[in-house]
């Protein structure tokens, strides 16, 4: 259902007037995070470790028509660089990011060292004490690494549509290529990886203006997110036995976001989709854009600062 028809139900339900709408199953709003921040704080300060993920593109950093000058907000790298100095050596904070783009690409873009790093969805993670590539994966980047080279070939006809090439992935953007275009450039991808994608070898997915075309195995940034908070050893505060408290927020902006949500939802933390209350998602909270999500990482700053 469309989030604007789920306003006017829930408005509808609270005046009273259409009862009859109380039959309706809505998904929950979710809330806006700084407008409950007094009860987030509670909940930060009441934990062994923090566990922070989140995505890069639309939620950390502004979207642009060219991914490669995409850059985080000047006081959001300020906030990562400080929270990263404040909570070290002590491992009470863990910061990662998680993106469709490749490892080497994101470490170098965010520029902070210490920091966990997942590229292409999470199909390889790095960080403190975690190195992680997907076996299958490894077996599949010939496919990938044949298929950009038609790509490259094949969409020389599209002006402003290109291939990215992230080592276990394919990025098809097409955010410059004119409206009555977007159509043909997307035919050009269906045919070009009809064989890889008949033999099982790779996916399409659809993206913000851009087609992924990843490896054809069941792992998604939730899988990501799964295998993060095992290898941290973070458990729900109320978990039996406890091993380590704590509590995962996930950051993202994009559908491939929301499998993140659901699995930091899962260990009873919070999903924080970045957009307009327009926008559907499974996400317990929003925030309205990269400059809050800035925002937010000064808060989260300050509740450290007060207890280093
Ligand atoms: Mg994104």
């Amino acid at each position: 259902m469309h989030r604007q028809a789920l306003v006017s139900a829930h408005s509808s339900i609270n005046s009273g007037k259409y009862t009859t709408f109380q039959q309706v199953t809505c998904p929950i709003m979710p809330k806006h995070l700084l407008a409950v921040w007094p009860q987030i704080q509670q909940s930060l300060q009441g934990v062994g470790q923090v566990v922070l993920l989140l995505d890069y593109d639309g939620t950390l950093a502004p979207i642009v028509d060219r991914p490669d000058l995409a850059r985080m907000p000047r006081q959001t790298q300020e906030a990562l660089v400080e929270l990263k100095a404040l909570t070290s050596p002590e491992p009470d904070l863990v910061i990662g990011i998680i993106t469709a783009r490749s490892l080497e690409d994101v470490s170098a873009r965010v520029g902070i060292d210490g920091l966990l790093y997942a590229g292409n969805h999470g199909l390889e993670i790095r960080g403190p004490n975690l190195e992680f590539v997907h076996a299958k994966a490894l077996k599949i980047k010939g496919s990938v690494d044949q298929v950009y080279l038609r790509l490259k070939e094949e969409l020389a006809i599209h002006p402003g549509a290109f291939a990215e090439h992230k080592g276990l992935s394919l990025t098809v953007h097409y955010r410059l290529v004119d409206d009555e275009r977007v159509a043909a450039v997307k035919d050009t991808v269906d045919k070009t990886v009809r064989t890889a994608v008949a033999i099982g070898d790779l996916v399409v997915s659809p993206g913000k203006m851009a087609l992924e075309i990843r490896p054809n195995i069941a792992w998604d940034k939730g899988s990501a997110i799964t295998a993060i908070v095992a290898a941290l050893g973070t458990q729900p505060p109320d978990s039996n036995p406890p091993v380590r408290d704590g509590l995962v927020m996930y950051f993202g902006d994009d559908l491939p976001d929301e499998a993140g949500f659901a699995a930091a939802q899962d260990t009873g933390g919070m999903g924080i989709f970045v957009g307009t209350s327009e926008q559907s998602t499974s996400a317990h909270y929003r925030l309205d854009s990269p400059q809050q999500v800035g925002q937010t990482l000064h808060l989260i700053r300050q509740i450290f600062r007060q207890s280093a």
